[in-house]
């Protein structure tokens, strides 16, 4: 059966334009269905037009039209009740005014991301004022008669004289499951022209850490998928390690490298990137996708040209984001790339807003800046869900001095560093990890028995190698056995050297340590290590499947697995040797 076609027409002076046409219509559909059609007619009607629908329905919206209807709704309420009209009267009579807080504060001072208001006797540390111009404003210091305020926005058109605000707010970001994938600013707001995220949840980004009770030891590791690192210093999930390294030394390639390897491991990474080129950062990002990471990945991107205001707050931004999926009890990681770059935006935070500068013109509270941050990593307790936050904050230090201000506060504060060596980076040796002054505190409760075990000794043995590398100058004069140490250890350096972008997974690192440990490596001469490694990876994929299996599963080694990986490796080793005439 066919609708019937409903035809409306207009009355009007001028024919409805397309929206007017549109609204219409939407009325329309709205009243008879989908079915009608909309024709216009000339009539002179002063202020309004007239409708009529199918020449029975009648809409009057011309000015007399509407005084007719206004004069009979009033007679209406004048002979429905005659205590109407009384009633208002006895409203208006016992209305009082309320008197509601409002406090105006004025502007005495703004520029370089800074303002100086005054007027604001109540106001919190940490509070969000509101300006004139709908910037935002954090309170940051508390003086006598004035109040010191960071800006999350140019300054533009603040002056002197103009009105602030309170909100009785602190500083919050948008946290939840859709910024997953993400690349947002200091404040939650998406930064990477793909729409905007829905979020339900705000979470202060200032929030104390959890406390011990709440916590505890870190027992589950979070793999790098960097033998250097997952063999000598493994991290724990909820263990805070430091980057640290000159410029260029591979800082931001490790903790990339680490979120690669999350891939499939239901942990979500958050990269915080403070101070840096918004091209680096763009590039990175692309990488990121590339690779399939931004599936569980969130960038928090303050960039250098940013107001120093937004790149202070970043990295608690970031670290609120992270705690709201940590109280889900799921696992993150979170990399602060670089805290060097965030102590220089809060100094010059600081001397804006006249606090006496101390050592290396750092305020006196650059230790507490960094400590309530990291703080806020931790190993929940099963009764607060199990969840966990691991921290990579990175340190940038000049001509390798880890005893300047801002890396020795950190050291102090982390559960261990990685230390990366430009020497050894420019000499081939990368990732650059200086093998004596890295060390993981904590990390070793978390690894796995497999990797502990096939790791077993290569610290001592690598620390006897550096004690004897000076020998190799005089390589001539040496005896064997020292000359065989020598080889041994320039193989495992060659060993840890590993291409970017890609992280190994448990069994191999297991595998090539077995095998390198057990002096079965031996025979390949030092520059066809990385070669011959990628050879027996694959071999073992192919050959040994279960094997690899069954160690990445249970992650323990047996003796009887070991020695047929060291068979294997032995025995491959040789064979391609004769093969090559190694
Ligand atoms: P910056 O101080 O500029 O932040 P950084 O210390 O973070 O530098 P990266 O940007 O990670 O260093 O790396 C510097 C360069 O070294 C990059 O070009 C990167 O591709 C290269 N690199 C890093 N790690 C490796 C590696 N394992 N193998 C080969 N090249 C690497
Ligand atoms: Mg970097």
């Amino acid at each position: 059966m066919t609708e019937k076609i409903h035809h409306a027409v207009i009355f009007a002076d001028h024919p409805p334009n397309e929206e007017q046409k549109s609204r219409f219509m939407t009325f329309l559909r709205r009243e008879y269905g989908p079915n009608v059609t909309l024709n216009w007619e000339k009539e002179h009607i002063p202020k309004g037009f007239r409708l009529v629908v199918d020449e029975e329905d009648f809409y009057d919206w011309s000015l007399d039209g509407r005084l007719r209807q206004l004069k009979s709704s009033l007679k209406e309420l004048r002979g429905e009740g005659s205590n109407v009209i009384p009633l208002i009267r006895e409203t208006v009579r016992n209305w009082k005014p309320k008197v509601m807080v409002e406090e105006l504060g004025t502007v005495s001072s703004a520029g370089d991301g800074i303002a100086t208001v005054t007027g604001l006797d109540h106001v919190v540390y940490g509070e969000i004022l509101l300006f004139a111009n709908g910037v935002r404003g954090m309170v940051q210091d508390l003086r006598e008669y004035e109040t010191g305020c960071i800006l999350f926005d140019e300054d533009g058109d603040i002056c002197q004289g103009s009105p602030v605000w309170r909100t009785e707010k602190t500083a919050g970001v948008p946290v939840g499951e859709d910024m997953i994938g993400r690349v947002v600013n200091s404040l939650g707001a998406p930064i990477d022209g793909k729409g905007e995220i829905s979020v339900r949840h705000t979470r202060p980004i200032e929030n104390p850490a959890p406390g011990i009770i709440d916590r505890r030891s870190v027992f589950r590791p979070m793999q790098t998928g960097i033998l250097a690192i997952d063999s000598m210093f493994p991290i724990g999930c909820g263990q805070r390690e430091l980057i640290i390294g000159d410029r260029q030394t591979g800082k931001t390639a490790i903790a990339i490298d680490t979120i690669l390897n999350q891939k499939d491991k239901d942990v979500i990474c958050i990269y915080v990137s403070i101070g840096q080129k918004a091209s680096a950062v763009a590039q990175l990002a692309q990488n990121l996708r590339d690779q399939g990471a931004m599936d569980y990945t969130i960038i928090v991107h303050a960039s250098a040209s940013d107001p120093a205001p937004l790149q202070y707050i970043a990295p608690y931004a970031g670290c609120a984001i992270g705690e709201y999926f940590m109280e889900l009890g799921k696992d993150v990681l979170i990399v602060y790339d670089d805290l060097s770059k965030h102590a220089v935006a809060y100094r010059t935070l600081s001397l804006l807003l006249g606090r006496s500068p101390g050592r290396e013109a750092y305020p006196g509270d650059v230790f507490y800046l960094h400590s309530r941050l990291l703080e806020r990593s931790a190993q929940l307790s099963d009764e607060k869900g199990g969840g966990s936050m691991t921290a990579l904050p990175i340190v940038e230090t000049q001509a390798g001095d880890v005893s300047a201000y801002i890396p020795t506060n950190i050291i102090s504060i982390t559960d261990g560093q990685i230390f990366l060596e430009s020497n050894l980076f420019f000499a081939g040796q990368r990732p650059a990890v200086n093998v004596g002054l890295s060390v993981s505190r904590v990390g070793g409760d978390a690894q796995t028995k497999a990797m502990k075990k096939a790791a077993g000794a290569i610290r001592l043995d690598l620390a006897q190698y550096r004690e004897m590398e000076v020998f190799t100058q005089f390589a001539s004069d040496l005896d064997d056995s020292t000359k065989a140490q020598l080889v041994y250890g320039q193989g495992l350096m060659r060993l840890l050297r590993q291409d970017q972008s890609h992280p190994l997974k448990q069994y191999e690192q297991v595998i090539l340590l077995c095998a390198a440990l057990d002096h079965a490596l031996t025979v390949v001469p030092i520059d066809k290590i990385n070669g011959f490694a990628r050879d027996l990876l694959a071999y073992f994929s192919e050959n040994h499947r279960t094997l690899c299996d069954r160690i990445e599963q249970s992650g323990t080694l047996k003796d009887e697995d070991r020695e047929e990986i060291v068979q294997a490796a032995r025995q491959l080793a040789v064979q391609t040797a004769a093969e090559r005439g190694w």
